[in-house]
């Protein structure tokens, strides 16, 4: 007998599985919109023209090795990435006031942040976390992992389809002092609504309040709007209040380098000391974790964020992406219109990002799958970057059939 004999099965991972049943249905005309990847016209998935730039001059160039990064990584990458972040007059940023790591793409940054706030947060702050209901699977792992209590803030409306602010803002100042809130930077997943800019504003004003910790997690700078300025705007509206604040950015999804695993984890504080010594503790949560961070991926993104003429071209590919994804919320909208199906569907113009939260129920969601081929995650998520001019059309006939 084997020593794991006792060991169950565990469930398959709601959002990967989907792929894993997508790729075993042998249906023609099977579409996956549960995969988080931006994908083309024709279903394929890219890589920039910046990356394959930027990756030709870094292998091309004699003076590169395979030496381990620091502890914290590439330093020229975190560098880069905390001013796309916080912007480039981050007042933050010039008074040195800010410790940033580089970390596993936006995964391995939110757990580095959660091992560091359960450690290092005063003795006095409970160890809660606040998440969106509903939020990203994996963040209720990363923190209940890190020690965390997990509590839900009210955050969507199903009758709307649009945020429940009066819910949100009623939780969050319940909370009790010292709380961790988890912020979704934009394009919230899975639900594609963000705050207004002037909602933002009483969050900020909340957060002070209520004395929270805020935590961003910026995984879609740029793809939500195409515009990095205007996605990082919570953030920056945060930090330039002074506030203290954890973030967790991922380029994954904006420069399309998903398994590379690039990442930064910032922690802002109120000086350049206090900074330092952030992380030097930041340093022993790695450690002992993984050593250091993998260096191509963050090479990629450094030279890609450094170089004015890759940097052009990355933005003009965001833009395209961003753009296409905005066709296919508009093409499906009008194919929905199209066949006269109840309710208002403008939702589905109105969210931003590459997921639109349908509303459709879990029974809906597994017709979808087992008839029509559609595979998808259950809670109704469907990923706009994963349709076509070509494909929508048939994705809203299998919603007409569902919903009737
Ligand atoms: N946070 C959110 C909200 C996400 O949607 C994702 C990816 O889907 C991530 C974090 C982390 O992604 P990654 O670890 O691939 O950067």
């Amino acid at each position: 007998d084997s020593m794991w004999e006792q060991v169950q099965q565990a469930p398959p991972d709601p959002i990967i599985g989907v792929t894993d049943g997508w790729r075993a249905d042998p249906d023609p005309r099977k579409l996956n919109l549960g995969v988080g990847a931006y994908r083309t016209e024709e279903g394929k998935p890219y890589v920039l023209k910046a990356v394959r730039e930027a990756e030709q001059q870094i292998l091309a160039d004699p003076a590169m090795n395979k030496e381990y990064l620091p502890i914290s990584g590439n330093a020229e990458f975190n560098r880069l990435a905390r001013t796309l972040a916080l912007g480039p007059n981050s007042p933050a940023i010039r008074e040195a006031r800010v410790a940033t790591v580089q970390a596993l793409s936006g995964t391995g940054s939110l757990r580095v942040g959660a091992e560091f706030l359960s450690t290092h947060l005063p003795a006095s702050f409970p160890r809660i976390v606040y998440l969106p209901n509903p939020t990203w699977g994996n963040h209720k792992s990363i923190f209940g992992k890190a020690g965390f209590q997990v509590r839900e803030y009210r955050y969507f409306d199903a009758a709307t389809r649009g945020l429940d602010f009066g819910g949100m803002t009623a939780d969050l100042t319940a909370a009790p002092p010292g709380s961790v809130v988890l912020l979704h930077a934009c394009a919230h997943n899975p639900t594609g609504v963000d705050p207004s800019r002037e909602q933002w504003r009483q969050l900020l004003e909340l957060t002070r309040r209520t004395r929270l910790v805020p935590f961003f997690d910026s995984a879609y700078q740029g793809f939500a709007s195409g515009d990095l300025d205007a996605d990082a705007a919570a953030v920056r509206l945060f930090a330039e209040a002074g506030l203290e604040l954890v973030l967790a950015q991922s380029f994954a999804k904006n420069m399309g380098l998903y398994g590379e695993r690039a990442g930064a984890l910032s922690v802002v504080t109120k000086s350049r000391e206090v900074a330092t010594r952030v992380e030097s503790q930041l340093k022993l949560v790695i450690r002992p974790m993984y050593s250091n961070p993998p260096m191509h991926g963050a090479a990629i993104a450094a030279r890609v964020m450094g170089d004015p003429k890759l940097n052009a071209m990355w933005q003009e590919e965001l833009r395209g992406m961003a753009k296409r994804i905005k066709a296919m919320r508009q093409v499906l909208y009008d194919q929905l219109r199209a066949r006269n199906i109840p309710g208002d569907w403008s939702f589905v113009l109105k969210q931003i990002g590459m997921f639109s939260f349908t509303g459709l129920s879990r029974s809906q969601c597994e017709m979808l799958v087992k008839k029509w081929h559609i595979h998808l995650t259950l809670d109704g998520r469907i990923s706009m970057a994963g349709l076509s001019a070509a494909t929508a059309p048939y994705l809203a006939e299998a919603i007409a059939d569902v919903v009737a």
